[in-house]
């Protein structure tokens, strides 16, 4: 099912984002993570995609996207980089979707590193092009950046490029996690000033423990509210307080940015059932009731 009939009939979207399992991991550590997942209930669940990962890496991406359909009956998206990769190399991939029934593609750039440069495509926005053009039936997602991305000089220059990627084709958005609501709401309002009008969905990861908190500032750059200082600095020490603390502050996040109507939730799961449980658990009704009212 294309992923856009989703907004048109909810006014809430809820989905999950999970990882495959690291090299080293076998393949069945996924199959623990997705039963768990499964009584949540999510519109759909995401796979992201190791850019210039080896080809292994890449094939779990859509073996996993492949399962999430087909064993649990929940819509699959997968991610796709395409930063170091040839056309054929994506060819290849959407082929691969296709056979398996993946329907729907979080198309995304990835990151520049060395040994993994810019080759057929310099940005998300060609690649979403290439998709359209190469198979109309899949269905096109993007990432955003709330507090904007790091190559981009200024945040206007962001949004103007972020419209860019819309008219190649992208008809949702996923975004960068943020810990502050107010960057969430004031993107919002300037992606609508030029003229960007699909669904929206607020990326939200619950931190849970000290190693996340720094991997995650020096990975995204997102900025910290004071809240969430005064959160980290308070139970630094005491990981069972700082992991009931830190899911206590994305259900807060999450039912604020569903009071002002966000039009879905992405939860970036980081494969930890537990976690994504208890949080979906605390808003299954809030979730539900928004979408009794469509
Ligand atoms: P782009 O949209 O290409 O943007 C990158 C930069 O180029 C920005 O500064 C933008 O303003 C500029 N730009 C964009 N289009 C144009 C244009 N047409 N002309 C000029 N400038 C332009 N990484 C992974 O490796 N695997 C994943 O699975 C993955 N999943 C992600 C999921 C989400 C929801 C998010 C938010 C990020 C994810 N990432 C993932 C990280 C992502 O790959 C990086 O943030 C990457 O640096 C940018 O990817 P992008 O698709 O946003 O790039």
């Amino acid at each position: 099912m294309n992923i856009q009939r989703l907004f048109e009939s909810k006014k809430v979207v809820y989905s999950l984002e999970v990882f495959p399992p690291k090299k080293t991991t076998s393949i069945d550590t996924i199959y623990n993570t997705l039963y768990g997942l499964r009584g949540l209930r999510p519109d759909f669940i995401s796979v992201t995609y190791g850019a210039g990962g080896s080809e292994a890496q890449k094939n779990k991406t859509c073996e996993i996207a492949s399962l999430i359909r087909s064993e649990y009956q929940i819509e699959p998206v997968s991610h796709l980089t395409c930063v170091g990769s040839t056309k054929q190399d994506i060819m290849e991939f959407l082929d691969r979707l296709k056979a398996e029934g993946v329907q729907n593609i979080l198309a995304l750039r990835g990151d520049i590193t060395p040994g993994n440069d810019v080759i057929d495509f310099e940005h998300a926005s060609d690649l979403a092009a290439f998709i359209k053009n190469y198979d109309d039936s899949f269905n096109i997602s993007g990432a955003c950046y709330p507090e904007g991305h790091c190559d981009s000089a200024n945040m206007d220059q962001d949004i103007e490029n972020l419209k860019k990627k819309v008219d190649a084709g992208v008809t949702h958005l996923v975004s960068q996690l943020f810990f502050d609501n107010n960057h969430f709401y004031e993107f919002m309002d300037k992606v609508e000033k030029v003229g960007i009008h699909v669904p929206i969905e607020a990326g939200i990861m619950p931190v849970i423990n000290k190693a996340q908190i720094e991997r995650t500032v020096s990975m995204c750059g997102a900025s910290f509210p004071v809240k969430f200082s005064k959160l980290l600095n308070k139970y630094a020490q005491d990981p069972i307080a700082l992991k009931d603390a830190g899911i206590a502050f994305a259900t807060e996040q999450i039912i604020d940015l569903i009071n002002n109507d966000v039009r879905g939730i992405h939860l970036y799961t980081m494969n930890n059932v537990e976690t994504a449980t208890r949080i979906t658990n605390s808003i299954s009704n809030i979730l539900a009731s928004c979408n009794r009212q469509v």
